[in-house]
């Protein structure tokens, strides 16, 4: 086993920053984050509420993602379907 690389410990012991918070949350999603740092992330959502929120929104994201590919529409953006329209209304009326 190789000998794992240093880091620099945060001065605050409160483990990661939102932004590696934010950068480990594909890896956690997809099983693939180390144990050390999936528990640092963890970790953090236990103290960071909006980080915790970012995870959610990320992982409708992901589901609906996946969902389009079985031609489920109803999810999207009531506003996008009016700018759709608006556009085709215009472009028609012009
Ligand atoms: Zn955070």
């Amino acid at each position: 086993m190789s000998e794992p690389t240093p880091r620099q410990a945060p001065a605050t012991g409160s483990g990661i920053t939102c932004r590696e918070a934010i950068d480990f949350i594909m890896a956690y999603l997809d099983n693939e984050l180390p144990m050390e740092q999936r528990h640092e992330f963890e970790r953090h959502l236990s103290v960071c509420p909006s980080c915790v929120n970012y995870l959610d929104s990320y992982q409708r994201t992901v589901t609906l993602g996946r969902e389009t590919h079985r031609g489920n529409t109803d999810d999207v953006p009531a506003s996008l379907l009016k700018a759709i329209g608006a556009a085709r209304k215009r472009s028609g009326s012009a």
